[in-house]
C-alpha cells in the first residue's frame, strides 16, 4: 500500500471505531483506514435489526461474534463481543444510557481533564436524535443516533406488568431515565432504533453510504490485525493476520475491551512481569489489563403464562433503584424470553451499577491464545445493596399486575427468605457484559487515549474508561470515539469540508 501523509489506522470498527473513523475522515486533510476482523453490512441477518431477535443476535445466532470465557466466583460464563462491522453495538440489548453525572466527575477529579460531567454532557447531546425529548436542553435533535423509548404497546407482556406492577407499589415513574435529575424510579429504556424499532449500529449511523464515499476513508471488512508495528517506541503501522503490513502516522486501537489489551500486550506493552513471563520484550511497563471492571449480579427466574407479546427487545423496562435513598446503584429489569425460546419464562435481572472490584484481561498459555479474562470480585456490601432490590421485587410479585401475568418464581422461591440474596449470589451471578478499563486513562493512557511512553498510538473504546459508569456502557464508547476523534481533528486542522456524519436518515 502507498504511503498516505497524515494516515491514521483505526483497529476495529466497531462501536467506537465506526464513530472514529467517521468523524475523522471529516477533516480532508487526513486519511483513514478502518481495519474490521469482521464482515461488513452485508453480513447483518435481518434479525440483527430486528430488536426482539437481540437474544439471538448475542448469543451468535444471526451474527458473528467472537465468545470468551470470563471466570467468575460462580464458574465461567460467556463473554460475548461483536465481530462484525458495528461490533458489539450490533448484538447488544441497545440500551441507550448515559450513566450519572457524578460518574464522569470523578473522572475528572482524578484529573482527566476534559471528562467531567458538564464537559461530555454536549458531546451526549450532538450524539443523539432523540425522537422523544430531542431540541430540549439536554436532549438533541440532529446527531447520527436515533433514540427513544419503546411504546408501550411494543413492549412484551413481561415488560408491560414489571412497569404496571412497579408503579402500583409506590415506585416513583421517570419519564426519562437519561435525565438524572428524575432518578430513582421506574422507566422504559431508551433505545438506539429508528420510528420503525429498527436497531441501528453505531457502523450504519456514522458510516453511512455518504461517508464512505469520501476519497480519505477507506473501510477494510475481514481484515484482522495481528499487531502492531513499531519503531522503537513509536507505533509505525499494522501488520495483518494474512501478513500485509501497513504504515500510518498514528495507530488508533478500538478492538473492544478484550481485545484492545491484548495488542497492546502483544506488543510489549503491559505488566513487566507477565511480558517476562511470556518472553516479550517490554516497551511500555503499564497495567494493562490489570483494571477491568463490569456490572454484575443475579439473574433471578421466573415462569408466567405465554405468551411473550410484543416486539421490543429483550430489556424493556428498568426499575433503576437506590438503596440508601439517594445515590443511584442497581438496575432491576426483567429480560424477557425471545420468540423462540419457551415463552413462559423471564429472567429479572438485578445488576450493581457502583462496584470498584477489578478484574482482569492477561495473555493466554500462548501470546497468541486467548485471553484469560477474570472478573471483577462481587463488592463485599453486595448482599446489603440487593436486599433492597429484593424487597422491591417481592413486593412486585404480590402487585395485581404481576398476579395478571400469572407470575410465578422459579429460583429463589422466596426472595423475602433470610439467606435469599446470598444464595441467589452464589448460584445466579451474571455479567451484564459491560467490560470496562482495561486500558484507563489515567495510568495506561493519558487523557487524550494516547499510550502513555508510546508515540503515534492510541486505545479508544470501552477499555478507557477509568472507573465503570452506573449506566449501560455502549453510549459511553461513543461519547469517548467523538471526543477523542475532536481532539485528534482539532490538531490536524479541524474540519475540512465534508458533511458531518448525519445518520441513517440524514436528519
Ligand atoms: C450481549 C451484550 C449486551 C449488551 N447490552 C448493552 C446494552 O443494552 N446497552 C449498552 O449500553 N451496552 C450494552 N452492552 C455493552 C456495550 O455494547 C459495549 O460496552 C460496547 O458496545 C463496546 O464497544 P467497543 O467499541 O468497546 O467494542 P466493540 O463494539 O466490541 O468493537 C470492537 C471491534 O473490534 C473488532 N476487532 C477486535 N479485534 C480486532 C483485530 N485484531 N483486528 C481488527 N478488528 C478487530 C471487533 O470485531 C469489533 O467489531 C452489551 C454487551 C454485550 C456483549
Amino acid at each position: 500500500m502507498n504511503r498516505k501523509s497524515n494516515h491514521v489506522l483505526v483497529v476495529g470498527g466497531g462501536t467506537a471505531g465506526s464513530v472514529l473513523a467517521a468523524r475523522l475522515s471529516e477533516t480532508a486533510g487526513l486519511s483513514v483506514t478502518l481495519l474490521e476482523a469482521g464482515p461488513d453490512h452485508d453480513a447483518y441477518d435481518s434479525a440483527v435489526l430486528d430488536p426482539v431477535w437481540a437474544s439471538e443476535a448475542w448469543t451468535g445466532g444471526v451474527a458473528p461474534v467472537a465468545t470468551t470465557p470470563m471466570a467468575t466466583q460462580t464458574g465461567a460464563i460467556p463473554m460475548i463481543q461483536g465481530r462484525l462491522l458495528g461490533g458489539t453495538s450490533a448484538v447488544n440489548g441497545l440500551a441507550t444510557l448515559r450513566g450519572l453525572p457524578s460518574d464522569y466527575d470523578a473522572w475528572a477529579a482524578a484529573g482527566l481533564d476534559g471528562w467531567g460531567w458538564d464537559d461530555v454532557v454536549s458531546t451526549f447531546v450532538a450524539a443523539e436524535r432523540d425522537l422523544d425529548f430531542g431540541g430540549s436542553a439536554i436532549h438533541g435533535a440532529t446527531g447520527p443516533l436515533p433514540v427513544r423509548r419503546w411504546h408501550r404497546d411494543e413492549l412484551s407482556r413481561a415488560h408491560r406488568a414489571y412497569y404496571d406492577g412497579m408503579v402500583e407499589t409506590g415506585q416513583p415513574v421517570v419519564a426519562d431515565i437519561n435525565d438524572p435529575s428524575q432518578l430513582p424510579g421506574i422507566g422504559v429504556f431508551p433505545v438506539t432504533i429508528d420510528e420503525k424499532a429498527r436497531r441501528v449500529t453505531t457502523s450504519l449511523a456514522y458510516l453511512t453510504p455518504e461517508v464512505r464515499a469520501r476519497p480519505n476513508l477507506e473501510v477494510r471488512t475481514s481484515t484482522e490485525v495481528a499487531t502492531v508495528a513499531f519503531d522503537g517506541r513509536r507505533a509505525i503501522g499494522v501488520t495483518l493476520t494474512n501478513g500485509e503490513e501497513l504504515e500510518a502516522d498514528e495507530v488508533v486501537v478500538a478492538a473492544g475491551t478484550l481485545w484492545s489489551p491484548m495488542l497492546l500486550l502483544r506488543a510489549g506493552i503491559g505488566p513487566a512481569d507477565q511480558l517476562a513471563h511470556h518472553g516479550i520484550p517490554t516497551r511500555a511497563d503499564l497495567p494493562v489489563g490489570a483494571t477491568m471492571s463490569d456490572h454484575l449480579g443475579p439473574g433471578i427466574l421466573y415462569g408466567h403464562d405465554g405468551p411473550r407479546g410484543g416486539i421490543a427487545g429483550p430489556a424493556g423496562v428498568v426499575l433503576i433503584g437506590a438503596s440508601n435513598g439517594t445515590d443511584v446503584d442497581y438496575h432491576a429489569f426483567p429480560i424477557a424470553s425471545s420468540p423462540t425460546d419457551d415463552e413462559t419464562r423471564f429472567m429479572m435481572a438485578t445488576f450493581l451499577m457502583r462496584s470498584s472490584g477489578r478484574g482482569s484481561v492477561q495473555l493466554g498459555e500462548t501470546p497468541e491464545a486467548d485471553p484469560i479474562v477474570t472478573a471483577p470480585p462481587l463488592p463485599d456490601d453486595a448482599p446489603d445493596r440487593l436486599r433492597h432490590a429484593f424487597d422491591r421485587l417481592a413486593a412486585w410479585e404480590r402487585s395485581a399486575a404481576a398476579r395478571e401475568l400469572g407470575c410465578e418464581p422459579v429460583e429463589p422461591h422466596d426472595l423475602t427468605a433470610p439467606h435469599a440474596v446470598s444464595t441467589a449470589l452464589e448460584r445466579l451471578t451474571l455479567s451484564y457484559a459491560h467490560m470496562t478499563g482495561t486500558c484507563p486513562m489515567g495510568s495506561v493512557l493519558d487523557a487524550d487515549c494516547r499510550v502513555r511512553g508510546i508515540d503515534g498510538l492510541r486505545v479508544v473504546d470501552a477499555s478507557v474508561m477509568p472507573t465503570i459508569p452506573s449506566g449501560n456502557t455502549y453510549l459511553g464508547c461513543v461519547m469517548v470515539a467523538e471526543r477523542v476523534a475532536k481532539k485528534m481533528t482539532t490538531v490536524a486542522g479541524g474540519s475540512s469540508g465534508a458533511k458531518p456524519s448525519r445518520g441513517l436518515r440524514g436528519g
